[in-house]
């Protein structure tokens, strides 16, 4: 086999103990040349993650609250893992500098930053490989927009002066120097770009569980594992709530035509899913996966005739742009239309969004659904077998579940559900029983 690239998320980074298995997993084989990390993790359930951490101190400052206790605990913290590892990597000037830095305004992005950083300087010392820092390497514009070829050609040029190097995930930056982050998770992004900048074989992405599951761990008992799965079921899954993998780490790999292997840390013999373009169905398998998302708002239109209005829904649309509010999904039937939209975009606009409803569309009526969940169930053998849609439907019923939404793409790969938030668990658990034995 050729390259490797891998990632280690945050749990494979929270001790020395979880450092000792990242070190045998790369040293198990020498085309493990490039290791991206994230910052350290939990240690335990009740543990702190340092990204969390390095959020608060930001807040502390903010809040002109004092913060010289929070950064000690982030300090000791990486004060720990130098002395269990053994690596000398400054980190009492670290923080010296975080500190001056934190002192003179310093962005809730770099903050966020130092994490991966630290992590990523300590474990290069420990596996005595190069320290490839991504300032300067992944770009964005001004405005914070990825730079995907540019970070590419940057990011590629730089690798190839090293044999072998850890980087560090989650961030780069903006065109006056300044550190700018990816959203939370980010740091299999940087996997992604790593594998493709390196023109790895393989992306590894090693985490904690073995692999894509069927179904949230926490939510469904012992889901089974998805061997293989194709990039298109993935990005489904991952943009609608599995959060194993990052939604936009999917593209770079994609474009490069490299297969997506997640593994994990805790079990390294465990061959775990691979993700790739390859998407003939599983034989014998309806559904991949089931995922799902919280805190939704959908807002049914009901108007006589509607269907022989036009412009009816651009109407909608544009009332939509004017509060700068995106849809998640619009399902329509002949005189109905819902919106459903992200309550994080709704927050205090809601009331006056309802008014201009009223006002500017003539409705009959409008209504209004809060604490909506949308769940997916994607899956490339949906499209072959008839009954799915009734089978899922029936599965929910018989669990006692509203379904207040349905959106099955025209794609066949998903059907999306709305449910009320509190039926949530139990909607994911009837529709993983029903589709998987
Ligand atoms: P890392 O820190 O390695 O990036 P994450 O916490 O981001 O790891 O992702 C792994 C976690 O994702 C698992 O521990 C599990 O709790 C959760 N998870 C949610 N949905 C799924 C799923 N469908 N399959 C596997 N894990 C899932
Ligand atoms: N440390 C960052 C986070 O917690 C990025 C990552 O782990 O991927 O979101
Ligand atoms: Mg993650």
């Amino acid at each position: 086999m050729g390259l490797i690239a891998c990632k280690f998320g945050g749990s494979s980074a929270a001790d020395g103990l979880q450092i000792r298995k990242v070190r045998s997993i790369v040293e198990s084989d020498p085309n493990r040349r490039f290791v991206v990390v994230s910052a350290p993790g939990k240690r335990y359930d009740a543990d702190n993650k340092i990204t969390d951490l390095l959020y608060l101190l930001k807040a502390q400052t903010e809040h002109n609250a004092p913060y010289g206790q929070l950064l000690q605990v982030i300090k000791e913290r990486f004060l720990g893992l130098e002395a269990d590892l053994g690596v000398q990597v400054d980190i009492v000037g670290e923080f010296a500098e975080i500190e001056e830095n934190l002192k003179n305004g310093a962005t809730a992005d770099y903050l966020a930053s130092r994490g991966e950083y630290l992590s990523a300087k300590m474990i290069a010392a420990f596996l005595g490989y190069d320290f490839v820092d991504t300032a300067g390497l992944v770009l964005f514009t001004a405005k914070g927009k990825f730079l995907y070829e540019e970070t590419n050609e940057a990011l590629g040029a730089e690798l190839a002066k090293h044999e072998r190097a850890v980087i560090p995930g989650f961030y780069g930056t903006l065109p006056d120097g300044s550190i700018k982050t990816f959203t939370r998770g980010g740091s299999d992004i940087t996997g992604s770009l790593v594998a493709r900048a390196a023109r790895a074989d393989t992306y590894e992405n090693w985490t904690d569980v073995s692999g894509f599951l069927m179904a949230d761990p926490r939510i469904v008992d012992n889901p089974k594992a998805i061997s293989n799965i194709s990039y298109k079921e993935l990005r489904e899954l991952s943009y609608m709530g599995a959060s194993v993998l990052h939604e936009n780490a999917i593209y770079p790999a994609r474009l490069a035509d490299i297969p997506i292997n997640i593994r994990n840390t805790n079990a390294p013999e465990d061959p775990g899913t691979i993700i790739s373009a390859d998407d003939t169905p599983q034989k014998g398998q309806i559904i991949t996966g089931v995922a799902g998302n919280k805190d939704f708002t959908v807002i049914g239109i009901y108007k006589n005739m509607m269907s022989n209005e036009i412009g009816f829904i651009k109407r909608i649309l544009s009332i939509l742009e004017d509060y700068d509010i995106p849809i998640e999904h619009i399902p329509s039937g002949i005189d109905t239309v819902s919106l459903v939209i992200a309550d994080k975009y709704l927050e205090d606009k809601l009331g006056d969004l309802i008014e201009d409803f009223e006002k500017k569309l003539g409705a009959d009526s409008i209504e209004l659904y809060e604490n909506m969940s949308l769940i997916a169930t994607v899956g490339l053998g949906m499209a072959s077998v008839h009954g799915v849609a009734a089978r899922l439907f029936n599965a929910l019923t018989d669990a006692g579940v509203n379904i207040r939404m349905i959106d099955q793409g025209s794609s066949e790969l998903n059907i999306i559900v709305g449910v009320e938030t509190k039926d949530f668990n139990t909607a994911i658990r009837a529709i993983y029983s029903a589709f998987i034995s």
